[in-house]
């Protein structure tokens, strides 16, 4: 097994280190949980030049030739989830969800329904709701969007490598596969993001 140094960075041969200080905003106290990304750029070099512009970012970065490289410090937050979340409870039981104030959102339209889903949700503690910005970390799998419902396939090195990636942050985090989260899942965007991504 390997292991974070003092800076938050992963110490393998598997992984390099090219951090990116505009993508850390603040202190990270806790880790519940990770949220599985994909770029929407066609290499991995798209993404750094992205990063190093200030645009937001992730933790890691598998690119499609299953190299991993962290890109910001697990000590450090990083906005991948993005600004709304979805109710835990509606996404996973519809109409069986029991609450009230998320019953109440619903009936709301579009935008202010999104907006109240968010507020009532971050009043929850994980794992009740969703991973937020600060108290998850993210990875980012190099590939673009094909269209407004789906993602360019995966490679075999890359999910190898999430596989990898995701046995180390299991053990130094004592999370498990319960814990990991694809994009969609937890806030609004194009369904296809990270959909072929399978994991233990
Ligand atoms: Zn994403």
């Amino acid at each position: 097994m390997s292991s974070f140094d003092a800076a938050g960075m992963l110490v393998s041969p598997k992984v390099q280190h090219q951090r990116y200080s505009h993508i850390e905003h603040g202190a990270l106290q806790r880790i519940r949980a990770i949220v599985v990304h994909q770029t929407d750029s066609g290499s991995a070099q798209a993404t750094f030049n992205a990063y190093a512009a200030g645009g937001n970012g992730a933790h890691f970065l598998i690119a499609k030739d299953g190299r991993i490289i962290q890109t910001a410090s697990i000590k450090m937050r990083c906005y991948h989830v993005g600004r709304l979340i979805k109710s835990r409870c509606l996404e996973l039981k519809g109409a069986a969800c029991k609450d009230a104030a998320i019953a109440k959102a619903t009936a709301l339209g579009w935008a202010a329904r999104i907006k109240a889903i968010d507020q009532i949700e971050r009043q929850k503690a994980y794992p009740d709701r969703f991973p937020v910005n600060s108290d998850s970390i993210g990875i980012e799998l190099v590939g673009r969007h094909l269209d407004s419902a789906s993602y360019e396939p995966l490679t075999p090195a890359q999910l190898n490598s999430l596989q990898w990636l995701l046995d180390q942050l299991y053990a130094h985090l004592s999370r498990d596969s319960g814990d990991v989260f694809k994009h969609p899942q937890v806030s609004y965007k194009n369904p296809g993001e990270a959909a072929r991504a399978q994991w233990q």
